[in-house]
């Protein structure tokens, strides 16, 4: 069988090499220059891996996922930590015990953590919006604090509505965390791969019956081919017959440093002031050494098919209800076709982490060589 996958992000490679590796003949075609997608990365002239689409790591509890990535290349351990800057004070997030010490006197944060306690598991993470339907004065106190100074504003940069216009989901990713681990995840399986994710997804692509080709667009592309595999936006598989899928696009500025350090973290967000959500300073990642660093501020938008910007790209899915019924529209669509499948976080309109996005592939993979 001779299969085109479309797309070379960490989807459509991953299932490429699942299907090469069961002696199948697979083409791979990516729009864009380079593969990765989104997870691009590429070392710049002072030798820093620059991640070109914003911070990259790679975190997971599947240890299926986890097996099949490490083939490709090897990790480091780094174990992500973000920073916020709230009221002027650089503390941790997600909001811990550690940052309720950090950002209230001590005599109420004590007050504040016994309350905590009684009231919820230690170690138990609380979406805010769940926190915030709090009985008690001083919960609901802290509650509405968390909400305005982590969550409101932050929420309403990224997506362009405050936390309740979009899916509960996107603000329970960073839980009110009762806890004094400062780490962003708790996956057992985290980590930077040594070589970058380029490489990484290069060498999964590197196998005698996967043929990659670059610049190429679907809808520019004609050759034979049984099955198809589609990671790109569904609606435009469908050429948006019910209407555009709405997506937030991300603009990066980056900048190059003359100094060895920028900031004290890879990631520093800015939940109330300015207008970029966070920056990202690389080099933290794979202990690059240079006297010079690249930063990139963050600044959120919609994503918009007419621009004729290269950065305005699909970014994210805005998970919410209405959105969902009209990718449910296009899914309709798509169980009509034969031998056509989709995936990804365009093809199947989902937010998945690169893990999530890996095993999706791999589940897709068993499901099409068992039917
Ligand atoms: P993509 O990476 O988007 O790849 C899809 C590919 O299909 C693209 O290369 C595109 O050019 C190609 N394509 C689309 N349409 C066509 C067409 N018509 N013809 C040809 N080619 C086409 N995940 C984590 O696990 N950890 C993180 O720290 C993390 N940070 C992130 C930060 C940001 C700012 C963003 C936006 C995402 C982040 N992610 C993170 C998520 C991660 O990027 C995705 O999980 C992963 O990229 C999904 O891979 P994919 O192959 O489904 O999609
Ligand atoms: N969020 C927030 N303030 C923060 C961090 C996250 O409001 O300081 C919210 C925001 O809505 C964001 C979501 O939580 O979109 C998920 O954050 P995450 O860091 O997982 O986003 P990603 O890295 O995927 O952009």
């Amino acid at each position: 069988m001779k299969n085109l996958v479309v797309g070379a992000g960490f989807s459509g490679a991953a299932l490429s090499r699942l299907l090469a590796e069961a002696d199948e003949e697979v083409i791979v075609i990516d729009k864009k220059n380079h593969v990765a997608g989104n997870s691009y990365d590429y070392k710049d002239e002072n030798g820093i891996m620059v991640h070109k689409y914003g911070s990259h790591i790679f975190h997971t509890n599947s240890e299926k996922v986890w097996k099949f990535i490490c083939k490709f290349g090897d990790f480091n351990q780094y174990m992500h930590k973000v920073y916020a800057v709230i009221d002027g004070i650089e503390t941790t997030i997600p909001f811990n015990f550690n940052t309720l010490y950090n950002v209230f006197p001590e005599t109420l944060a004590k007050r504040l953590e016994e309350k905590l306690l009684d009231n919820f598991k230690y170690n138990s993470k609380v979406p805010v919006l769940e926190f915030l339907k709090q009985n008690d004065k001083d919960l609901k106190f802290l509650a509405d604090y968390v909400y305005e100074k982590v969550f409101l504003h932050y929420t309403t940069k990224q997506w362009g509505v405050n936390p309740t216009g979009v899916d509960g989901a996107v603000t329970a990713r960073v839980p009110v965390y009762l806890s004094k681990d400062n780490r962003y995840f708790q996956d057992k399986y985290q980590g930077i791969p040594l070589n970058g994710y380029t490489v990484l997804v290069e060498t999964m692509l590197k196998h005698h019956k996967i043929k990659l080709l670059l610049n190429t667009d679907y809808k520019d592309y004609k050759g034979h081919y049984d099955r198809i595999f589609y990671t790109g936006s569904i609606d435009e598989y469908f050429d948006y017959k019910f209407g555009r899928l709405p997506y937030r696009s991300v603009n990066f500025k980056f900048e190059t440093k003359e100094c060895e350090f920028y900031q004290q973290n890879s990631v520093i967000n800015y939940p109330c002031n300015y207008d970029f959500t966070r920056i990202h300073e690389f080099k933290h990642y794979l202990n690059d050494k240079s006297d010079k660093t690249v930063i990139a501020k963050e600044y959120s938008e919609n994503f918009d098919p007419d621009k004729k910007d290269c950065n305005n790209e699909r970014y994210y899915p805005v998970p919410k209800d209405e959105n969902t019924a009209l990718y449910n529209k296009y899914f309709e669509e798509a169980k009509k076709l034969k031998n056509v499948y989709f995936l990804g976080r365009l093809g199947d309109y989902r937010y998945y982490d690169m893990d999530k996005a890996v095993l999706r592939a791999i589940e897709l993979f068993e499901e099409v060589f068992n039917a």
